[in-house]
C-alpha cells in the first residue's frame, strides 16, 4: 500500500519533469522502503514521500544547491533535518532546484534551468525554493523541505498554491543546511493543509547541539490546534495593503469581511514608512556580506569544481569565474564592498542598527495583537517574459524580510485564484507564537477550503 503511493509519487515527480523542472536530482526509494519494513508503523511521517531543497545535505546524495560550484559535491552526512525525517519514516524522494545558492525570488537561476509554475508553465514559481514549491504545489509528494532568508518559501508558497512555514529562527536545526547569510537564514517547509504543518513542526523542531544557533525552547503541541478565529485580533499592514493593485485587494478583502463574521477583531496598522522603505537596501547589505563571507569557501580549493590555473589564487579565480552565475557574482561585489574596512561601518553596520530598528518598530505593533496579516505577494506569479520588467525593491515585495530580520515565525495560506493563479496571506505572530499562528492559519483555510478550489484548478497536464 504505502510502496505503491510512493511509486507513485515516484511516477509523478519524473514525468512532471518537463513541465515544472523541479528537481535536480531524483531519488530511487527501494532502499528506504526495505528500511522502512523494519520500522514501527506508527511513526508520524510513516511512508510520507518528500523532496528535499538542494541546499540540504544528504549523505551520498549530490548536494549542488543549483551551482555549477557545487555540481560535483556528495555530503559525507546527512543534515540534523535529514536524519529526523528518516527517523520519523519519511522517504526521501530528490533533491529539488532552487535559485543559485538561495539567492534570489524567481528560480529562474538553478544551474539545472528555470523552475515553471505548475498552474501555468509560462508562470515562473517563485524562489528561492523554487522546485520544492512547485512540486508540492502540485501535490505530487506529501510536503517538501525548502529554507528562507527573505521570503524564499513563503513567496513561492503563494505563487504555486501550498501552505508555506518559516517557524521562529533557532526553532529548527539548520545544521547540514548551506548557508545563505546566517543571521536570516531559516529552514522551512511547503505542506498541503495547516494541520500538517502544525503536525510536522512538532517533528522538526528542537535543540540541537550541532547548531549553536538552534533554540532550547521547549517544542508546543501544535497540531492540538482547532481552527478558531473568535475573539482573535489580527492587524493588517496598511503600508503594504495600500500599494496593492485592486484585483488582488478584493478577494483579500472578501476573505477579510469572512474573517470578521467569524468573530475576528481586525485592527488597522502602521509600521513607519520611513523605515519600510529601508527594508531592501538592508536586507540586500546584510545578506550579502553575510553571503560573501559564507561563500569565500567556494574556491574550488576547499570545496567544489576546480579550474586549474598556473598558481593558487588563479585557480580560485577561475573556479569562482565559472562556477558562479552572474547574480550571484554581482551579490559578492556588493557584499564584498559593504565588508571592506573602509566601508563596514557606513554600510554592514549601519544596516545592521537600522535592521534593530525596524524590529523594535515590529515588535511594537504587534504587541497588541495575535497576528499581522498581508497580501504575500502584490502580484500572482508573473509570466517569465514579465520578470525583467518587475520592480522588486518595492515594501510590497519585501515585507516578509521582516520576519527574517525579527526571527519571528511567520507563514504563507493559499486563499484564493485570481486569473486562474493562486494567491495567499502572510501572517505574523512573536518569537515561538507558532502554535498561535497555525491556529489563526487553520481557521482561515476551514473559511476558504483551498484545497476544494485548488481541485478544481489542477493544471491540466497533471491530469494526464
Ligand atoms: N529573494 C531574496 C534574496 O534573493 C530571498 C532569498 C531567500 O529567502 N533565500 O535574497
Amino acid at each position: 500500500m504505502i510502496k505503491k503511493r510512493i511509486l507513485e509519487q515516484v511516477e509523478q515527480l519524473k514525468a512532471s519533469q518537463p513541465y515544472l523542472n523541479g528537481l535536480v536530482t531524483l531519488i530511487d526509494p527501494s532502499e528506504q522502503l526495505n528500511e522502512l519494513l523494519d520500522k514501527d508503523t506508527t511513526l508520524p511521517l510513516y511512508g510520507q514521500g518528500v523532496i528535499l531543497k538542494d541546499n540540504v545535505s544528504t549523505k551520498d546524495i549530490l548536494t549542488s544547491a543549483s551551482s555549477r560550484i557545487l555540481e560535483n559535491y556528495v555530503p559525507v552526512f546527512d543534515a540534523t533535518i535529514v536524519k529526523k525525517l528518516k527517523d520519523a519514516g519519511a522517504i526521501i524522494l530528490g533533491k529539488s532546484t532552487m535559485d543559485e545558492l538561495a539567492m534570489g525570488g524567481t528560480g529562474l537561476t538553478p544551474a539545472s534551468g528555470p523552475t515553471h509554475n505548475p498552474y501555468d508553465i509560462d508562470r515562473i514559481s517563485g524562489g528561492s525554493s523554487s522546485g520544492s514549491a512547485a512540486i508540492a504545489g502540485a501535490n505530487l509528494v506529501d510536503f517538501a523541505i525548502g529554507s528562507d532568508t527573505g521570503d524564499s518559501v513563503r513567496k513561492p508558497a503563494a505563487y504555486c498554491g501550498v501552505v508555506g512555514v518559516k517557524p521562529t529562527y533557532g526553532r529548527i536545526s539548520r545544521y547540514g543546511v548551506i548557508p545563505y547569510a546566517s543571521s536570516l537564514d531559516h529552514v522551512g517547509y511547503f505542506t498541503q493543509d495547516v494541520m500538517q504543518s502544525a503536525k510536522l513542526l512538532e517533528i522538526l523542531a528542537g535543540r540541537d547541539d550541532l547548531d549553536v544557533t538552534s533554540a532550547n525552547e521547549s517544542v508546543d503541541n501544535y497540531s492540538s490546534i482547532e481552527g478558531n478565529l473568535k475573539n482573535k485580533r489580527i492587524g493588517i499592514l496598511m503600508n503594504v495593503m495600500d500599494t496593492i493593485d485592486d484585483s488582488l485587494k478584493a478577494p483579500f478583502n472578501d476573505l477579510i469581511e469572512k474573517m470578521k463574521h467569524d468573530g475576528v477583531e481586525i485592527v488597522e496598522k502602521r509600521m513607519n514608512q520611513e523605515l519600510l522603505d529601508t527594508l531592501f537596501a538592508t536586507y540586500y547589505v546584510i545578506a550579502n556580506c553575510e553571503a560573501t563571507a559564507n561563500h569565500a569557501s567556494l574556491d574550488g580549493i576547499r570545496y567544489g569544481v576546480r579550474h586549474e590555473g598556473k598558481t593558487l589564487s588563479e585557480t580560485m579565480k577561475l573556479s569562482r569565474e565559472h562556477g558562479f552565475g552572474s547574480l550571484v557574482k554581482r551579490r559578492f561585489v556588493v557584499g564584498a564592498y559593504g565588508l571592506e574596512d573602509d566601508n563596514q561601518q557606513e554600510v554592514f553596520r549601519k544596516a545592521q542598527r537600522v535592521r534593530r530598528l525596524i524590529v523594535e518598530d515590529l515588535k511594537e505593533t504587534l504587541k497588541d495583537i495575535d497576528a499581522l496579516m498581508v497580501l504575500a505577494a502584490p502580484d500572482v506569479a508573473p509570466k517569465f517574459e514579465d520578470v525583467k520588467k518587475r520592480n522588486y525593491s518595492i515594501v510590497a515585495d519585501n515585507h516578509m524580510v521582516l520576519c527574517n530580520f525579527s526571527g519571528y515565525p511567520s507563514m504563507t495560506v493559499p486563499f484564493a485564484f485570481v486569473d486562474g493563479m493562486p494567491i495567499g496571506v502572510n501572517l505574523t505572530s512573536l518569537a515561538f507564537e507558532e502554535k498561535l499562528m497555525f491556529d489563526i492559519a487553520l481557521g482561515i483555510e476551514k473559511l476558504v477550503e483551498f484545497n476544494e478550489l485548488r481541485k478544481e484548478r489542477l493544471p491540466q497536464w497533471l491530469m494526464k
